[in-house]
């Protein structure tokens, strides 16, 4: 029986391509920054985000704390989204390592923030205050694509303000391939960008921050205090590498099968698709009634959702590179077998 798992695209697992790849990469120590394949994929990352830079870390949590700690000195501040990866998801990282204190303002329902809101945000100069330093944004976020105007807008507002920009680009390439332009068209404003190979783009492991290159070899040092200076790591930037060339393009499959997920769940009167939640490949639904017992009959066919709903209630499911269309049938015909049963 295959598995279905529908609840993150970090599930995915190497295929044998990328696993020959792996066997057959070029090694050194990376720490003495001797490693070609990390260097081969640093630079291929930082051409693509055109960047000066790039950095090869182990996860997308420590190229975000790495990137928050060469922005900001302690004491200083960073506006960011109240259900932001790098706020909620990652510790409270920057400010328990880094010293840095969030200040998170809500999403709008598009996944933006509101300039004007990040405006009445930023804190005068004064030494009762911490200083604002930092604007945080996140692309995709929750799967929802920021359209270019607005980072065009937001690039106009920060240098107005005289505010640094990180994006965390954790799927990034998903809001590239769904706008149809090169990763370039959204890292140009920023002045530094985070992106995992670990979920759409099907690698084990890692990460890249990109940006300018003072910037990265700051940076570079942090990684190093956080844990992150690794050794033979080409084995792993040789997965990237992999999923950089083979695994962006087809991108637009996974956002195809969550589309054709989304149709079918609409024919399910017990299911509810929250309206305008997909733009990529993720999807909200909500089950009002006897979630725990289709979440358990579905675990019994191979079939794997979340174990339960978020706090407003929404269910999560994400396409990726180990679902395919025919294994979306399989779950929408075992949804069906459910309630006719129950
Ligand atoms: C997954 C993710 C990260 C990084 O997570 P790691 O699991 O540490 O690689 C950062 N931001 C967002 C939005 C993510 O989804």
């Amino acid at each position: 029986m295959k598995t279905i798992d529908l609840r993150s695209d970090t599930v995915t697992k190497p295929n044998k391509e990328m696993l020959d790849a792996m066997m057959l990469a070029p090694v050194g120590d990376d720490v003495f920054a001797e490693d070609p394949t990390v260097i081969k994929l640093e630079k291929m990352i930082a051409e693509q985000a055109e960047k000066e830079a790039g950095l090869f870390f182990p996860s997308g949590t420590q190229a975000n704390l790495a990137s928050l700690m060469s922005h900001c000195e302690r004491g200083d501040e960073y506006i960011v989204g109240q259900t932001a990866h790098t706020y909620l998801w990652e510790g409270g990282g920057a400010a328990v390592l880094g010293s840095i204190q969030p200040q998170p303002l809500d999403f709008e329902k598009d996944g933006s923030l509101c300039l004007e809101k990040v405006g009445r945000a930023i804190k005068p100069i004064d030494d009762h205050l911490a200083r604002t330093k930092l604007l945080c944004l996140e692309n995709t976020t929750n799967g929802k694509v920021l359209p270019l105007s607005y980072l065009e807008q937001v690039r106009h507002f920060c240098k107005e303000k005289v505010l640094k920009l990180h994006l965390d680009g954790a799927r990034v390439f998903n809001a590239a391939v769904q706008l149809n332009v090169e990763l370039n068209k959204i890292s140009h404003g920023f002045d530094s960008i985070s992106i995992c190979f670990s979920k759409g783009l099907g690698a084990p492991m890692g990460s890249a921050l990109c940006g300018r290159k003072e910037f990265i070899q700051h940076a570079r040092r942090w990684r190093k205090v956080l844990g992150g200076g690794m050794r033979q790591a080409g084995i792993m930037a040789a997965a990237c590498i992999y999923a950089l060339e083979n695994n962006v393009a087809r991108l637009k499959n996974d956002h195809a099968n969550a589309q054709f997920l989304n149709q079918s769940l609409e024919t399910i009167s017990e299911i509810e698709v929250e309206p305008g939640s997909l733009h990529t490949n993720m999807l909200f639904i909500k089950v009002p009634t006897q979630y725990k017992e289709l979440h358990l009959y579905l675990q019994q066919k191979g079939i794997k959702l979340p174990a339960q709903p978020n706090k407003l209630g929404l269910i999560r499911l994400v396409t990726h590179l180990d679902v395919n269309k025919d294994d979306i049938s399989v779950v929408i015909g075992e949804i069906k077998n459910f309630y006719n049963r129950h």
